[in-house]
């Protein structure tokens, strides 16, 4: 049995306190999670304050960004063990981590190394009062600790999003990892040890949220800066801890978001491109789409090309052959998306697809496994169109003119992403330009330059990541005056 450890000053300790780690695939019990108390969480921030005074603190930048380096190719060396560990947590096919989870998880130290070491800071020459010259610059200085809140859909991919920044601006981390997907932020412990990050750098606290040390970690005084990636109504949670000391919060949240489809898009990329960002990692991506619409000239032949393929993806775990669909995360989660497929049944929606469980094999039976589901026929006001579910799953509802699709994509409190797809110009950037999102794709999907800004709008985030937006947030700028 696997024991997934808190990693503390350089440190895998045991606590007196487990819980279990399932498997989707089988919901076997596969390791036991040692959940930090008040009092890891104590130890965790006091090394990490300490390591902010210690030899990383005086670290020059090029050294840091050597040994970011080093973590990079020290997970693309261990790239199986990431992998096995990703897959065993969250059930996905093989095939989605290892090209998209576990790279980015190394590209995430390089590009941040990179880019702390190239983006320069202001300066300017001014004339003072007296006709003589100033010149001011700024500095950047690290915020401190920074409290690293992650969820369970992309463990690695996300935690390192924020770890990347966070060290190569010079901070030190405590990484709250779901209490579903432990294993990949516990292996990078033993990354951090083997290249050479001080002690106290890297620290990780398992758990869960509230009376855990999830709260724990965010309430506590000696946290600097939290980022956040997750619910909405977890980051309320969040920021009302963080108000205590006014500390800063960057938080990347839930979405409803809208993909919008028009009758001259090329029609097979478009059913490709709407195919992946509905049912990718089994609909348990931030950026997925679970409200579709199609401008009416094709809208029929879009819902049967879309449920045709959706009905053909092939259900089942990481290694079997063509999978396309893995499980949902957890029991919890599984009753969560059938509540919703129930729900718009209740409400009269169309099935075009699924909507129920599949029939698997007796050895995957007890797995998390639910139907890719495409709804049509229900109102706007329809709980599976306004509120995020999370799962493999959306609803097709036809429009017939660019203001309508605006307006249809924007009736939500959420604004994280969109996906639109056609070949006009002009309505391409007059979308671009009005759906109220962080993120607009047109002809593709989860397509990232990770030098650009990230984030969501309205109730999908607070703030910017990616590039130097992430430099903002992880560091502060200080302002140099100097009178020749
Ligand atoms: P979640 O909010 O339930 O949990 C996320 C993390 O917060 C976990 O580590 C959890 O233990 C912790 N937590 C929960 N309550 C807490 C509290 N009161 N104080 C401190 N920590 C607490 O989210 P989830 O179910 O793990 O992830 C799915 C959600 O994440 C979806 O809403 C999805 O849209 C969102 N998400 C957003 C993005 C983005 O970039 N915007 C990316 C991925 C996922």
């Amino acid at each position: 049995m696997k024991q997934f450890h808190n990693f503390i000053d350089g440190e895998f300790a045991a606590t007196g306190n487990t819980f279990d780690k399932r498997t989707p695939i089988t919901n076997a019990v596969i390791g036991q999670v040692h959940e930090a108390g008040q009092a890891e969480v104590d130890a965790a921030v006091a090394a990490a304050r300490a390591a902010l005074k210690g030899e990383w603190g005086r670290m020059p930048v090029t050294r840091r960004v050597e040994l970011l380096y080093a973590v990079a190719d020290e997970i693309n060396r261990r790239f199986d063990d990431f992998l096995a560990a990703e897959l065993a947590d969250t059930g996905k096919p093989h095939s989605l981590a290892s090209h998209i989870d576990i790279p980015r998880g190394a590209a995430n130290f390089k590009v941040f190394a990179d880019i702390i070491k190239n983006v320069p800071t202001e300066s300017f020459e001014m004339t003072t009062p007296d006709g003589g010259t100033a010149i001011s610059y700024a500095l950047r200085s690290p915020v401190g600790v920074v409290g690293v809140v992650c969820p369970w859909n992309l463990p690695l991919l996300l935690m390192t999003w924020k770890v990347g920044p966070a060290l190569a601006c010079g901070n030190t981390v405590i990484v709250k990892p779901s209490e579903e997907t432990p294993a990949t932020a516990t292996l990078l412990g033993e990354v951090m040890n083997a290249v050479g990050i001080p002690k106290g750098v890297y620290n990780v606290v398992h758990g869960f949220g509230p009376g855990s040390a999830g709260e724990y970690l965010t309430r506590h005084p000696g946290v600097n800066a939290i980022t956040f990636t997750g619910e909405t109504r977890t980051g309320e949670a969040i920021m009302a801890a963080a108000a205590k000391g006014v500390r800063p919060v960057s938080f990347e949240l839930g979405g409803k978001n809208a993909g919008v489809v028009f009758a001259d898009a090329d029609f097979d990329k478009a059913v490709a491109g709407i195919m992946r960002s509905a049912f990718e990692n089994c609909g348990q991506v931030c950026l997925g789409t679970e409200r579709v619409y199609v401008q009416r000239p094709i809208f029929d032949k879009f819902v049967a090309a879309l449920a045709a393929k959706a009905a053909a993806l092939k259900i089942g775990p990481p290694d079997m052959p063509g999978v396309g669909l893995g499980p949902l995360i957890s029991a919890e989660h599984k009753a969560k998306v059938l509540s919703y497929y129930a729900k718009a049944k209740a409400e009269g929606a169309t099935v075009v697809t699924g909507g129920g469980e599949p029939d698997m094999p007796a050895e995957l039976k007890d797995g998390h496994w639910v139907q890719p589901t495409i709804w049509t026929g229900l109102p706007e006001s329809a709980a599976v169109i306004r509120e995020e579910i999370f799962g493999p799953c959306c609803h097709i509802a036809p429009f017939d003119t660019v203001d309508e699709a605006i307006a249809l994509a924007n009736a939500t409190d959420y604004g994280l992403a969109t996906t639109v797809w056609t070949q006009n110009l002009s309505t391409a950037h007059r979308m671009a330009r009005e759906i109220e999102v962080g993120l607009c794709w047109i002809n593709s999907w989860f397509l990232r330059d990770l030098r650009t800004a990230f984030g969501g709008s309205k109730a999908s985030g607070i703030g910017r990541e990616g590039g130097v937006h992430s430099l903002e947030f992880y560091t502060e700028l200080r302002n140099v005056m100097v009178k020749l």
